[in-house]
């Protein structure tokens, strides 16, 4: 008989909960401070999303636009078969990359086509609610959703080396278990807790660009043509420090964020809002928003900075019985759409971690010391597998004149590294086929090393040497009076 406390019911939370039941845990209950309506049930567009928001108070980013990557959404499959189907079955649009998605970065739309890359679009409601339907749907008699819970501690062992529960905030109702995994977002407080035990808090390192975020959904004008796209992002890059972003949702809608960065903030005002989309390098987005209805209320969203905390380090000396992962780990700039694929694959991470640690325990007793022994092989695991994600978000971020570093903060990448990447990134102006690659870096399918592959190496010097004849055609006898490049 073993029993596991999950704190919190976001992303990460309600899959590590599912992945504890699989495992064999005979309890496990899911304490949420938030209060979840059972069944939530079909989400139904921006009213119910807007609805849902209403009792996420612990998840303030619930009625922001996200995008679920394809590392994440390849995660979610492979613990919940079927889960991409009920996300379409519920009202989620299924879009290939890149031909129905319209990409303007470093200048230039990138090239569209069909490929092998799918996603599906839907709102945080839509999503978060069918995982929360399936998971409960999964683990019935074994998983128990406690909302309105809001954990204040842990409940330590006699010498202070082991987490045996936590303790509610009101009540003071003690929950024990042999297994806590803290997934209490970006807001977690397991490091003063850990301070407060006398154990050492994890080391943070921050790099903070100063984004903000104003969004809001549209109702997709009637006539819009889906062949134009479908969804669109418009990147500034690589000198300006404002973008935006288009993604479909259920009932036609689009889910619309404008972001700025060292200092840029995106207007609320509708007005306002749009001369700042019509600022930015294309017009294809402030087209299409002139056009559209707005129907909800736009909403400004600061303090995303990317953080990671580092509980992997030896330094730390993690307590037996304890786990932690999603945002509480590492919480990231949500312009790049990765948070939720690294919760998820996290949870992943979580599963095959467990599955090693339980192989060769037969009893009871051998099984529990087995997952109390976890935390620190298990957070090394969990940094390896999020480190992609920290490396693509801060890295870019960095690239930003006025970003904030604070603690280790990433590596900058070399200059030649830097070269690299936005020699590839403009080689998507060209081909499907480079897409195709950058994107399942991107989307965390492949590992970051892969953009060194042969064929993303070979069109990038191809670009380089583009550029470089380019800049001396304009020393030698002036600009180039023709764009040297094919846009679509
Ligand atoms: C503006 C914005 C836009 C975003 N857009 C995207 C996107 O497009 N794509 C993407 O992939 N990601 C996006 N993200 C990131 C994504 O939302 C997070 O990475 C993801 O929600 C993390 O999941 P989590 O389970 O770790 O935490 P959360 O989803 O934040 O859930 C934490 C849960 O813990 C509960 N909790 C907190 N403290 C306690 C406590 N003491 N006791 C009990 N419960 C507690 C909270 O109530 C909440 O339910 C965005 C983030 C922001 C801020």
């Amino acid at each position: 008989m073993s029993t596991a406390v999950v704190v919190g019911g976001g992303i990460a939370g309600l899959l590590s909960a599912h992945v504890l039941c699989q495992r064999g845990f005979s309890k496990v209950i899911l304490l949420d401070a938030d209060a979840p309506q059972p069944g939530e049930g079909p989400a139904g567009g921006v009213a119910s999303m807007l609805e849902g928001a209403k009792h996420r108070g612990g998840i303030p980013q619930y009625s922001h636009p996200h995008a679920l990557s394809m590392g994440g959404l390849e995660a979610m499959k492979a613990l919940l078969p079927g889960f991409q189907e009920e996300l379409v079955r519920r009202g989620g649009v299924e879009l290939d990359v890149a031909r129905d998605l319209r990409f303007f970065d470093f200048g230039a739309p990138y090239a569209r086509g069909p490929s092998s890359l799918t996603i599906v679009a839907a709102t945080r409601h839509l999503i978060h609610s069918a995982l929360h339907d399936e998971v409960t749907g999964c683990n019935a008699g074994k998983l128990t959703v406690r909302g309105s819970c809001r954990v204040a501690g842990l409940l330590w062992s006699e010498d202070g080396n082991a987490v045996e529960g936590v303790r509610l905030s009101g009540s003071g109702e003690e929950v024990r278990a042999h297994v806590v995994v803290m997934a209490a977002g970006r807001q977690s407080r397991l490091p003063q807790w850990l301070e407060a035990a006398g154990h050492q808090a994890p080391d943070a390192s921050k790099v903070d660009a100063q984004l903000t975020y104003t969004t809001g959904f549209f109702r997709m004008p009637k006539d819009w043509d889906n062949e134009r796209w479908m969804g669109h992002v418009t990147f500034g890059r690589p000198h300006g420090l404002r973008g935006c972003g288009v993604f479909p949702a259920e009932d036609r809608t689009w889910q619309v964020f404008v972001y700025g960065v060292n200092g840029e903030q995106p207007p609320t005002e509708k007005k306002q809002l749009l001369e700042y989309v019509a600022s930015l390098p294309d017009g294809e987005i402030f087209e299409a928003l002139r056009h559209a209805e707005l129907l909800s209320p736009l909403k400004k969203y600061g303090g995303a900075y990317n953080i990671q905390r580092s509980y992997d380090k030896a330094s730390v000396a993690m307590p037996g019985g304890l786990l932690v992962l999603g945002d509480a780990v590492q919480a990231l700039n949500p312009v790049y759409g990765q948070g939720m694929s690294v919760a998820a694959m996290s949870a992943l991470a979580l599963d095959s971690e467990l599955a090693t640690a339980l192989a060769g325990a037969a009893s009871p007793k051998q099984r529990r010391s087995a997952v109390q022994g976890l935390s620190r092989t298990f957070q090394k695991k969990l940094a390896a597998v999020i480190a992609p994600a920290w490396m693509m978000a801060a890295a870019e971020d960095i690239r930003y004149p006025a970003t904030k570093v604070e603690g280790n903060g990433p590596a900058p990448p070399s200059r030649l590294m830097q070269a690299c990447l936005d020699n590839v990134i403009r080689a998507c102006h060209r081909k499907v086929e480079n897409i195709e690659l950058f994107f399942e870096i991107a989307h965390m399918v492949r590992p970051p090393s892969h953009i060194l592959h042969p064929r993303l190496v070979a069109a990038a010097l191809k670009e380089a040497v583009s550029s470089s004849l380019q800049q001396l055609w304009a020393l030698l006898w002036g600009p180039s009076p023709a764009p040297a490049k094919k846009a679509e």
